[in-house]
């Protein structure tokens, strides 16, 4: 199985070997959310937070 490594804390994440480009997975050690950025080899940032987007759009309406 692969190893990646968390941007944020640096901890060895294991990852699928069948993941693809623009998953998303958690981070076990900091549960922080990650986005699967590149394959080979397997390179993980940090995953746009939803919350902060949804505030965004609802700042953009008014
Ligand atoms: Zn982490």
């Amino acid at each position: 199985m692969p190893l990646a490594v968390c941007p944020e804390c640096e901890a060895e994440i294991h990852v699928d070997e069948d993941v693809d480009k623009g998953e998303i997975i958690n981070c076990e050690e900091c549960e922080v959310m990650l986005e699967v950025v590149g394959l080979d080899p397997i390179e993980l940032d940090l995953a746009p937070d939803e919350e902060d987007e949804d505030d965004l759009e609802d700042e953009r309406e008014y």
